[in-house]
């Protein structure tokens, strides 16, 4: 069996990171923790969620080369520490909480990594979650919507797509997915 990249994508409010903290609660898939400019969210741990850091920091970390990826989203940095993901693959496999863009640069440096589109069952659905969550200011979830047709233009792109109407029934069909791209002989 082989440690892999599992990396969860789609468009903002979809469900990733409630789909990424269930797979990763087993300790089977370590989560990937990125790098952000945005300010903690209520409950948000430093270096459990996300390492959080200012611009300053982020950009020199940036020029240094440690990211495998970033990208700046909605005015804040996010991005992925190489040596992070090199050292966690050694001790399993690894589950990555990324947009769109930043999973298909993923692929790009790992072509063996393992990419799933989450799709919402419909837009209404995501408008629907991004005002519940109370964590964006309207002007913010305008942003955020304003690019989900792009994001799922780019579905073809990625080895599963998966719709997340039922919690279960998603998180369901991730593990197989993972399952059957871990056992998958190289
Ligand atoms: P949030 O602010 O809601 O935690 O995340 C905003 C977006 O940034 C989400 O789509 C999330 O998947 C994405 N994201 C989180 N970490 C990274 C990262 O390291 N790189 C990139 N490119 N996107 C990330």
């Amino acid at each position: 069996m082989r440690n892999i990249l599992f990396v969860i994508s789609g468009p903002s409010g979809v469900g990733k990171g409630t789909m990424v903290e269930r797979l990763s609660k087993g300790g089977e898939l370590i989560f990937s923790v990125s790098c952000t400019t945005r300010a903690p969210r209520e409950g948000e741990i430093d270096g459990v969620h996300y390492f959080f850091m200012n611009e300053e920091e982020f950009l020199r970390r940036a020029r240094n080369g440690e990211f495998l990826e970033y990208d700046n989203h909605f005015g804040n940095y996010y991005g992925t520490l190489r040596s992070f993901i090199e050292e966690k693959l050694k001790e399993g496999s690894v589950i990555l909480d990324l947009d769109v863009v930043g999973a298909l640069s993923v692929k790009h440096a790992y072509p063996e990594a393992v990419l799933v589109m989450l799709l919402p069952p419909d837009k209404e659905a995501l408008k629907q979650r991004l005002i519940h969550r109370h964590s964006e200011t309207p002007h913010q979830i305008e942003n955020r919507l304003a690019r989900v047709d792009y994001e799922l233009s780019l579905q073809d792109q990625f080895d599963y797509t998966v719709v997340n109407d039922v919690v279960e029934d998603a998180e369901k069909r991730l593990r197989e997915i993972y399952l059957s791209e871990k056992n998958r002989a190289n």
